[in-house]
């Protein structure tokens, strides 16, 4: 690593390599995560990508995904998400990735709850990582870009409002690092949690240290709780059961094997009549019946689930999964316009760890590899066309205010800023409460 770059990226997911393609191939860029490359909830989705089904789906599809959103959604972040998504989905072939296709070869088209028709692309049931590997590939194969692992953003490095590259520890070392833009691309918070689908390094740091350095932030308890995971004594994260199960007729059984709700509603919705059931039940999961499914298409679609209940014991093919809802994505964030810019100069903010109101209160399935591709793409376009080298004489203020004392335990400052998302969340939801699943923290 080196000690200065033209853009530092943080994050390998799919919003983080896709800012770091769209920037200019002169400029250099330093990408790093904080485990391995592929420890990024971009790898582990599973359901797939929305993509507009032509101008007539569009009244369709943006109320669809105000619905789920409760109105809360910012409509010109909608809008901007909808237009430009076959524009983004046809990129992505080009790079490589393979969607299901069907006999004549056009693309082949799924469901998830929230939606009211089919406008789903997928690769089998790991959707995330055929897209993550081809743009992981595509980022590899650029001169400019130098990808470092197990390197930990700790902080901002600033002066006055503006932000001047990061606080690093890799290995042993701890080190500022410096750059003309910054880009937070650090995903999600499930980290935080209990029980979470996220990778466990995932704890909203990118929040954390905005929240620190007094940069807007919004929405912070606005946090979805997917309603089907596997359930597990195991600690640990998470195993998703994907929501286009359901998209393709699985349904939601109580302890007598009776249905209990409509399995195609929003995910809060669904989330709570889970919850609810369980309660009056009195079971730690419902069950999840699969074999309204085609046997071909589960094997088709869903090998990686099968694969993953047969670990378990559990033949999907002949009996239920027990199921329960768990956290799994941040629909707040680092506040940040269209272009990716927060309030703060220099620094960006992109997919998951960004709120740019696209969500609104609850996001509808799917949308998420969506918003962060889009609008990460937009984020290196805005650097590009917009570049000016920073001062060096207020990157050497920053600097120069720094103690390196402080950092000296990282994993200190990683579980300060634990807390400090915690008590904001809390905070937040004490003035608006938004989540009655807070309780499973
Ligand atoms: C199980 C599961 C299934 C999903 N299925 C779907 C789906 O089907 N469709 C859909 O649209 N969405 C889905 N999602 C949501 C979607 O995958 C994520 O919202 C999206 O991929 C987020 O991308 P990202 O690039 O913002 O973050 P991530 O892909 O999570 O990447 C975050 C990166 O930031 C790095 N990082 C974090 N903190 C630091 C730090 N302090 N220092 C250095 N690096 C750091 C991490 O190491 C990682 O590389 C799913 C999510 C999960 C968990």
């Amino acid at each position: 690593m080196k000690e200065r770059y033209d853009v530092i990226i943080v994050g390998t997911g799919v919003a983080g390599l896709n800012a770091a393609l769209n920037l200019p191939k002169e400029k250099s860029v330093l990408i790093i995560c904080k485990g391995a490359p592929e420890e990024s909830d971009s790898e582990l989705a599973q359901g797939g990508i929305c993509r507009l089904q032509g101008e007539e789906d569009y009244k369709s599809y943006f109320d669809d995904t105000m619905r789920a959103g409760h109105g809360e959604n910012n409509a010109a972040a909608v809008d901007c998400m909808l237009k430009n998504s076959e524009e983004a989905t046809d990129a992505l072939i080009s790079l490589g990735v393979r969607f299901a296709r069907n006999a004549d070869g056009s693309l082949a088209v799924t469901r998830e709850g929230g939606h009211s028709k089919n406008r789903i692309l997928f690769h089998e049931d790991c959707t995330g990582r055929e897209i993550t590997e081809k743009l992981m590939q595509a980022v590899r194969a650029l001169g400019n870009v130098e990808i470092v692992q197990n390197a930990v953003m700790l902080d901002l490095l600033t002066d006055g409002n503006e932000c001047f590259g990061l606080i690093i520890r890799c290995g042993e070392v701890t080190r500022a690092v410096f750059s003309d833009y910054t880009v937070l691309a650090s995903g999600g918070i499930g980290g935080v949690f209990e029980k979470s689908t996220n990778f466990r390094l995932l704890t909203g740091d990118g929040v954390a240290v905005c929240l620190k350095h007094g940069v807007a932030v919004d929405n912070v308890n606005y946090i979805q709780f997917h309603p089907t995971t596997l359930y597990s004594e195991k600690k640990g994260r998470s195993f998703l059961i994907s929501e286009s199960v359901r998209g393709e007729g699985a349904h939601l059984l109580d302890k007598n094997f009776n249905r209990f709700t409509d399995e195609l509603q929003p995910r809060d919705v669904v989330t709570a009549s889970i919850l609810r059931q369980m309660q009056a039940d009195e079971t730690p999961f419902v069950w999840l019946d699969m074999r309204p499914i085609r046997k071909e298409e589960i094997k088709s679609h869903f090998p990686m689930i099968v694969q993953k209940c047969a670990e378990e014991g559990i033949d999907v093919f002949k009996e239920c999964v027990p199921v329960v809802p768990a956290q799994h994505y941040f629909m707040g964030g680092i506040r940040s316009g269209l272009d990716g810019r927060t309030t703060m100069n220099r620094l960006y903010a992109v997919g998951e760890t960004c709120c740019n109101g696209v969500h609104g209160a609850n996001r509808l399935a799917s949308n998420s590899l969506l918003e962060s591709i889009i609008f990460a793409e937009r984020a290196g376009r805005d650097i590009s066309q917009n570049y000016k080298a920073a001062d060096a004489e207020a990157a050497g203020r920053a600097y120069a205010s720094l103690d390196m004392e402080e950092y000296a335990d990282a994993e200190k400052i990683l579980s300060e800023n634990k807390k400090i998302l915690l008590k904001a969340i809390k905070e937040a939801e004490n003035v608006k409460p938004r989540n009655t699943c807070f309780g499973r923290r």
